[in-house]
């Protein structure tokens, strides 16, 4: 079965070649969908008894890797020199520089591997990250599954 926790945060970012308005600095009220699959906990007793996870467990995860990381910052591509050169010269902004150019697809990917491999599958039910969707404006979003992960590390 499978399960979704949302988390929200603000953050500014720019998509420099794009044709339209995507190139200004801009920012967004972002949401991401985390959606875990496992089978049901069928521990007599235990807290999490009938639950894929306790949905605590996930916002805890996801708040320190990547609400506490992005929230109130700037993402930046690498290749954004006048960016780069802007926050390495401002270094009390909070700023996250990133080896892609930050759109919803890029961004939903990098949450999938912040989070992957940090659900631990304590009570053996085959526990696991199923897919990121990230909300970049309420009407578009973007879905990361593992199978998109694995091409785009066979792309690197
Ligand atoms: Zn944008």
């Amino acid at each position: 079965m499978k399960v979704i926790k949302e988390i929200q945060w603000d953050m500014g970012h720019r998509v420099t070649n794009h044709h339209s308005q995507c190139r200004n600095l801009h920012g967004h009220r972002y949401k991401a969908e985390i959606c875990v699959e496992g089978d049901l906990v069928n521990i007599e007793g235990v807290s999490n008894e009938g639950m894929v996870i306790d949905f605590g467990d996930i916002k805890k995860i996801a708040t320190e890797r990547v609400h506490n990381v992005l929230d109130h910052g700037f993402m930046v591509w690498n290749k954004d020199e006048v960016l780069v050169k802007f926050f390495k010269e401002n270094a009390e902004q909070k700023y996250i520089i990133v080896p892609f150019v930050p759109t919803s697809e890029n961004i939903a990917a990098w949450i999938f591997k912040q989070l992957d491999g940090h659900i631990k599958d304590k009570y053996k039910t085959g526990l696991r990250l199923y897919s990121i969707k990230l909300w970049e404006t309420p009407t578009s979003a973007a879905i990361c599954t593992r199978k998109d992960i694995e091409k785009l590390e066979k792309r690197l």
